[in-house]
């Protein structure tokens, strides 16, 4: 069974949702896998990961995030190795390149998976549906199904696998390749610290007032060295940018903690922030639906409770 993992990069790296899909893919395998990516400076980081040989999509085109002309080198490679699985990160571009392959090949696209087996004509799945509110037990019915993976809900494996052989090839591309691609970037006001990535998160809901009240929540998090977020009803009062927004149609975070300041908990909240290790409430309503997912509570306003938590840590770090 040959299964070909399709590899993000960040900061010259592959990223941790691409190094669960190949953890997936190996356990398909029971052995080594081909893995595509665009940037071939990634292979090495790929020692231990079980990847026998990356194949590297070359030319002008793949220098930027380009979906189209990233679903055709896939297609095409996988027709070449004869694969009988593709697989790949089930992030926003991960979903987004395989939607392309999916449409290239006419055939149906398994997203956010959290198990899958081959099974006959197919492979059977269990997928993350509704914004992480339900998971789907599904057979999918393809001579090559295709899968991507939920970022952090597979557990990253290692093996003694020494880094990959590379091999560049120059993928044919259709006169529409290049039509969708990124050709420049504006940085977020981010504070320098990514909210995806971001170990600790302090975030802030409706109940922090107006975006003034996000003075504090700042304050916390720069003491925290965390990033901060915010729920939609923030984003949709314009008291933050949608840059800031964790959910189902904001940034998906797992961070080591989240602070959720003022957050009522809504299914759309939680389907961004389900993946963190611990999650601390600060709600006025005892009976928030977000206190149902927390691990610790402070019932009171935010307002006073915020401003002391800061001047606690603040005098902690003086002493
Ligand atoms: C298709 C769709 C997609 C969506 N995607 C997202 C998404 O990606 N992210 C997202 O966040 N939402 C999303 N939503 C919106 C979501 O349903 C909620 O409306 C939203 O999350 C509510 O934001 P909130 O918790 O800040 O506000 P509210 O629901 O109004 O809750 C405010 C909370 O703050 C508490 N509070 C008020 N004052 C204080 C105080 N002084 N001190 C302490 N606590 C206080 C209240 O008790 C309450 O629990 C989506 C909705 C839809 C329909």
């Amino acid at each position: 069974m040959t299964v070909l993992v399709y590899l993000e990069h960040a900061d010259g790296a592959v990223d941790e949702p691409s190094l669960q899909a190949l953890t997936l893919a190996r356990h398909l395998t029971g052995g080594p896998v081909d893995a595509i990516a665009t940037f071939a400076d990634v292979a090495a980081g790929l020692a231990g990961h079980g990847v026998e040989t990356l194949h590297v999509a070359e030319g002008d085109t793949f220098e930027s995030y380009a979906p189209q002309a990233t679903a055709e080198a896939i297609v095409e490679l996988a027709a070449r190795l004869g694969a009988t699985m593709v697989v790949g990160p089930g992030t926003e571009r991960g979903n987004e390149v395989f939607a392309h392959v999916a449409a290239l090949l006419d055939q149906p696209l398994a997203a956010n998976c959290v198990t899958a087996a081959t099974s006959d004509g197919g492979a059977d799945v269990t997928r993350v549906r509704w914004g992480g509110s339900l998971l789907e037990v599904a057979r999918v019915h393809a001579p090559t199904p295709l899968l991507t993976v939920q970022p952090h809900a597979v557990a990253i494996e290692t093996t003694e696998a020494a880094a990959p052989s590379v091999e560049a090839f120059s993928p044919e591309l259709s006169d529409g390749a290049r039509a969708l691609r990124v050709v420049d970037r504006v940085g977020a006001a981010t504070g320098g610290i990514s909210l995806a990535d971001a170990k600790v998160v302090v975030s802030g809901g409706r109940g922090a007032g107006s975006a003034g009240g996000f003075g504090m929540i700042e304050e916390l998090a720069a003491l925290l060295g965390a990033a901060v977020g915010c729920s939609r009803a923030v984003t949709m009062a314009g008291w933050r940018p949608h840059t800031d927004q964790v959910g189902q149609t904001g940034t998906k975070i797992a961070p080591d903690l989240y602070i959720a300041c003022g957050i009522s908990g809504a299914t759309q909240h939680l389907a961004g922030c389900k993946g963190a290790k611990r999650i601390l409430a600060i709600n006025n309503d005892p009976e928030a639906p977000i206190l149902a997912s927390a691990d610790y509570a402070v019932i009171g306003d935010m307002h006073e409770i915020v401003p002391a938590l800061a001047a606690a840590i603040r005098a902690a770090k003086l002493a």
